[in-house]
């Protein structure tokens, strides 16, 4: 490779909004034959927000927002944001919670006056032990339109359910497209659930998904990627979640607006934050090598 030539397509990168960070990412990525993509806030805007909640009839509503907005207002997640969003928006005063605890890729728990309540996904509820009851239905429901639905337990109950949905950003279908056009595969990878991520690859139409993945285990899902195709992989995400699996990639190519700890750990970042420029990287990277060669 010559310098010449890497530093031409650093530029090029550089002036279209791609940042390239090392001479052998923009090699590594003319070989890419896998892109690996993370759902929320990757292929979705990542502003996720309450569109429904429901709870068993005659159940004190406000109350019980106001109960699981105070579970996750210790949370960073994206999903606890929308829910202590929601509890402002209907008005709700958030009490305080004690006890807090999280349990990852599942959800939270704290005491709210003296309940505890949980709120998360059906694993975490199946894990402890809580039956969905007729609220599985409903989640399934939420899930097939794209939603994430969060569980709302108290004392042992599911006693409510809130959908939560993110949009699919607008170039992310062309995309994934013009990926499948290049003869890339495309790979949703997410810790959400199956139904929520087959809705999603409905409107955003990648090769296969691969759902209910916890964050410990992202990097390993990309190294058996690797390992079982030909080219090179690349990883495209946003969060702390990433960051492992970013640096274990071929090529690790962060969201511009995620987290700094997604952005250390890539070889690229696209501070359009636009699915489109994973395209146009993998294309820049090509005319490098064709230069070089
Ligand atoms: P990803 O970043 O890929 O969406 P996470 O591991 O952060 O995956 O989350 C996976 C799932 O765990 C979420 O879709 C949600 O169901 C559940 N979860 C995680 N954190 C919370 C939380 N604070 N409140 C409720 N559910 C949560
Ligand atoms: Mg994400």
């Amino acid at each position: 490779a010559t310098p010449t030539a890497i530093m031409v397509g650093t530029g090029r990168g550089a002036r279209s909004g791609i940042l390239v960070k090392s001479a052998e990412a923009l090699q590594a990525a003319h070989d890419v034959k896998t892109v690996v993509l993370d759902k929320t806030g990757t292929i979705t805007q990542g502003h996720p927000s309450v569109v429904s909640f429901m709870c068993a009839e005659g159940a004190d509503e406000r109350g019980l927002v106001a109960s699981a907005a105070a579970v996750e207002r210790y949370s960073e997640h994206p999903l606890a944001k929308a829910l202590v969003d929601y509890a402002g928006e209907q008005e709700v005063a958030i009490p305080e919670a004690r006890e807090f605890s999280q349990v990852e890729g599942g959800g939270v728990s704290a005491v709210v006056g003296s309940s505890r309540y949980m709120v998360g996904n059906a694993r975490l509820m199946e894990s402890c032990g809580v039956a969905l009851d007729g609220f599985a239905l409903m989640g399934e429901r939420a899930a097939d339109e794209g939603a994430t639905p969060l569980f709302v337990a108290k004392d042992g109950s599911v006693v409510g359910m809130a959908a939560v949905a993110d949009a699919v950003k607008p170039t992310s279908a062309q995309a994934v497209k013009a990926l499948s056009a290049m003869g890339i595969a495309t790979v949703m990878m997410t810790g959400d659930g199956e139904r929520t991520a087959l809705a999603v690859q409905k409107a955003c139409p990648v090769d296969r998904v691969i759902a209910g993945v916890l964050p410990a285990d992202k990097e390993r899902e990309v190294a058996c990627l690797a390992e079982g195709n030909p080219g090179t992989v690349a990883m495209v995400g946003d969060g702390i979640n990433d960051a492992p699996a970013l640096a274990r990639a071929d090529v690790g190519i962060a969201i511009g607006a995620g987290t700094d700890i997604a952005m250390d750990a890539a070889d690229m970042v696209l501070m359009r934050s636009d699915l489109l420029d994973v395209a146009r990287a993998i294309q820049l990277s090509r005319a490098t090598m064709r230069i070089i060669k």
